[in-house]
């Protein structure tokens, strides 16, 4: 009798939450590095069962047995992606759905996270002849909405910026750096550039400028600075007509970002300019996971003011969106304590709720009795 009474409480539990998601979160294993083997690297990482993932100091890499009985190092996601997963896999399993779901006038964000040199970029933007989720991503869109309209009512508008030292840029149009200001839509970037895609094709030129266009690493010209977050928003507006002959207008945006590196900031010669970074890096990333704890802990005030990266992604961990959340870690053992560190937050983003998303949808009523009028007219401009 007590257990039917606990089976009925479980089943009103889960009615009391309908509206209520919960973050995705990924995990992703790259390849060990060809540095990282010259230098003898062990491998510390163990997926199985595509969900699981053991983490130890000192197995070598065969020891499955050993990762398995270890205690406490024993971390389970969504789904755990090992060295060999494609980007086309990757893509499928963590946003396909997202794309979905912001053509049907929701919001969605896809946010990477780990330690520099740990994949993220490489997840995010990929390689020409490896394209990554942001490029995947706005192929199958745009496939996607041409399977579903020939006549054209439908926009795509990208816009791609970076949050580096508490700045924000603009990454297509490079220049003074944008302010923020909160509207109805949420958190925007005044001034910031919508650049209006036609075909994917153009995309992924695109966005390889916009990364040339990233704060480098002063004392590496040509390398991205491992302080910088970049963000880049797709928002899609498409335009159809109901059986009614109503106009349903709506619009989705998907936000795809890739963080800054996790690591602590290291200790470093060139201390003035690299400290002030540091700090703001510490700043975002800090601010970022003081929000996590204060959304798994369910704390009435969430502090995303208190940096620029926690205000533009108020709305994808907190509002109304569905969030994914992909880890990227290295297997090699040199890179421990980052891969732990990595995987704690991982394992603590897994408790955040955030409310489903609403569509963003406007319909226009045809008047009364036109409906027929409205049809026959559109009939008569498609055999022209
Ligand atoms: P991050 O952006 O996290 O600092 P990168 O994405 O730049 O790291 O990755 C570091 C290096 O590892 C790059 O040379 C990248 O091409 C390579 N790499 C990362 N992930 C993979 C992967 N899944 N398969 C093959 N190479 C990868
Ligand atoms: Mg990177």
């Amino acid at each position: 009798e007590n257990l039917q009474e606990t089976e009925k409480l479980e089943a009103a539990d889960e009615r009391s939450v309908p509206d209520e998601s919960r973050i995705l979160v990924f995990v992703r294993l790259r390849p060990m590095g060809k540095k990282e083997k010259e230098v003898g690297s062990r491998c510390c990482v163990r997926i199985v069962n595509r969900k699981d993932v053991y983490l130890t100091e000192f197995a070598n890499e065969n020891d499955y047995l050993r990762l398995k009985r270890l205690r406490g190092r024993h971390f389970t996601f969504d789904a755990s992606f090992s060295d060999t997963t494609t980007q086309q896999e990757v893509y499928s399993t963590t946003t396909a759905d997202l794309v979905e779901s912001v053509l049907q006038g929701k919001n969605g964000s896809v946010f990477c996270y780990g330690a520099t040199g740990a994949g993220k970029t490489y997840t995010m933007l990929g390689t020409v002849g490896n394209p990554g989720v942001m490029v995947l991503a706005i192929k199958d869109l745009f496939t996607k909405v041409r399977q579903r309209s020939c006549d054209g009512n439908h926009a795509v508008h990208l816009s791609y910026l970076e949050v580096y030292n508490e700045t924000v840029k603009d990454l297509l149009s490079p220049g003074r750096p944008l302010v923020l200001r909160e509207d109805k839509q949420g958190m925007v970037a005044a001034g910031l550039t919508q650049y209006r895609a036609y075909s994917p094709d153009e995309v992924m030129a695109l966005l390889l400028q916009g990364n040339q266009n990233r704060t480098t690493e002063p004392t590496r010209a040509n390398e991205t600075s491992s302080r910088s977050h970049a963000i880049l928003q797709v928002v899609v507006e498409y335009r159809v007509r109901d059986s009614a002959m109503n106009v349903i207008n709506r619009v989705g945006k998907l936000s795809l970002i890739d963080l800054a590196g996790s690591e602590r900031a290291l200790a470093t010669d060139q201390r003035t300019l690299r400290s002030i970074e540091g700090a703001n890096i510490n700043r975002s990333l800090l601010a970022l996971s003081s929000c996590i704890n204060a959304l798994v802990e369910a704390k009435k005030h969430i502090p995303y003011r208190n940096s620029k990266l926690t205000q533009l992604l108020k709305d994808s961990l907190g509002g109304s969106c569905n969030t994914v959340m992909i880890a990227n870690i290295s297997p090699s053992n040199l890179l421990f304590s980052e891969t732990q560190n990595t995987l704690h937050w991982a394992d603590r983003a897994k408790q955040i709720r955030t409310k489903a998303s609403n569509a963003n949808e406007q319909i226009t009523q045809v008047p009364e009795g036109h409906a027929d009028q409205v049809k026959l007219l559109l009939e008569l401009q498609k055999e022209n």
